[in-house]
């Protein structure tokens, strides 16, 4: 689906008038650069999602952007994703690539020691760059990039866990996206092609035990299922949820993969209650999937007027005229010691045109000081979304914002 149909919600239009972020010819295209702005944006996002993972027992992990050529062998990527891999080869000969995903390495943290039945599953979560040397002539603003932002996580458990972490994740994503407006309505079961079994690794019937526990998951959700038949990922079956935005456009969101055959690949197993080395699996649960791509379809769905508890300036002071910019700061200065997002206008310009300027940049709140504010110790508020409200003196404002923060309303 075209995401730049609509000049007007265009996000690329979009993200230039809140300046979220930019692109330079000196850094290559497909790379995009975010300001201060949009870097308040991304880390609350991840924030969000990592409030809720940590609720399920996901713990931080980080790793190298790069990896020698023999992980990619291994794990099945250097075969199927050669083309789209920026290699690099050392002074010493040797071949690198920058990682167009984070899964073969976080079975290496896993791999690093032997674990009873007892402490699994494991939960990793890293939110970090991947690359991908997409074409130029496909490069779309933030749509499609050469360096994307990822939310991964990956689960290493046993079978007889699948169903519950699958739960977990999907709690995630209903929490997340409802949070938007954005609830996903369908799932696709994206299982592989069976025309084409030579598109995928592992046996058959790995595959089958996969998606009949997919299958049996979304059963047992009262969603609406579309049959994804080639759509799975060359090492494991998905779910794919997708959300319809306010223009009515239906996105892939979330993914859940369900991954039986890079734990055979990198052998990694646990011992049973039996004492046994028992084979595990691995799902791949990111919520938001690339962070730009995300934010091309949030800046459009919300066409740029981010809820509050999201907006990187949360309300903005204008003064009336220079002999109340005094006062304004005063303002500003509470506001900020309190969390709040806040900067102030004090421009040689009439109060409309400041009014003008604030409501570009989807400002959810305007606070206009004039004479009678500064008499009253007030300020006089107008909200982007409820239109212009009583004044209030500063600490009730303060109060009234950190509670629609605080339900990210
Ligand atoms: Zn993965």
């Amino acid at each position: 689906m075209d995401a730049s149909t609509d000049k007007e919600r265009d996000h690329k239009k979009l993200g230039k008038e809140l300046d979220l972020f930019t692109f330079s010819e000196l850094v290559g295209s497909g790379l995009p650069l975010w300001t201060p702005k949009g870097t308040i944006l991304r880390d609350l996002l991840d924030d969000f999602v990592w409030e809720m993972r940590s609720r399920y027992g996901y713990e931080k992990v980080e790793i190298p952007h790069i990896t020698k050529r023999e992980l990619y062998e291994k794990s099945g990527h250097w075969d199927k994703f050669k083309e789209d891999l920026f290699r690099i080869t050392t002074r010493e000969g040797d071949e690198f690539a920058l990682k167009p995903m984070n899964c073969p390495h976080h079975t290496q943290i896993y791999a690093r020691k032997p674990w009873s039945y007892r402490e699994l599953p494991q939960r990793y979560a890293n939110t970090t760059m991947c690359y991908r040397d997409e074409q130029s002539g496909e490069l779309n603003g933030l749509s499609r990039v050469r360096a994307f932002t990822q939310d991964d996580a990956h689960c290493f458990c046993r079978e007889s866990q699948v169903k519950e972490e699958f739960m977990k994740i999907w709690n995630i994503v209903d929490e997340f996206y409802s949070t938007f407006g954005f609830k996903p309505k369908k799932i696709r079961l994206s299982f592989h092609d069976p025309k084409h079994p030579d598109k995928y690794l592992g046996d058959k019937n790995r595959w089958k035990i996969a998606e009949d526990i997919l299958n049996s998951i979304a059963k047992g959700k009262d969603v609406e299922t579309i049959d994804g038949a080639g759509e799975a990922a060359f090492y494991g079956p998905k779910l794919d949820f997708m959300a319809e935005d306010a223009h009515g456009r239906l996105w892939q969101v979330a993914t859940i993969q369900l991954d039986m055959n890079m734990p055979e690949r990198f052998d990694l197993t646990c011992i049973n209650e039996k004492g046994e080395k028992e084979r595990i699996v691995m799902i791949h649960a990111a919520i938001m999937g690339s962070i730009e791509r995300f934010l091309s379809v949030l800046i459009e769905h919300l066409q740029g007027a981010f809820p509050l508890w999201l907006s990187p300036v949360q309300a903005r002071v204008l003064s009336v005229s220079e002999k109340h910019t005094a006062y304004a700061h005063e303002v500003e200065k509470e506001l900020k010691a309190a969390g709040i997002r806040a900067d102030s206008d004090d421009a040689n310009e009439s109060l409309g045109k400041k009014i003008r300027n604030a409501k570009t940049e989807k400002i959810p709140y305007l606070l206009v000081v004039g004479d009678a504010e500064v008499e009253a110790k007030t300020v006089s508020v107008d909200s982007r979304d409820h239109g212009k409200l009583d004044s209030l003196s500063i600490g009730d404002f303060i109060a009234r914002a950190h509670e629609e923060i605080k339900r990210r309303g």
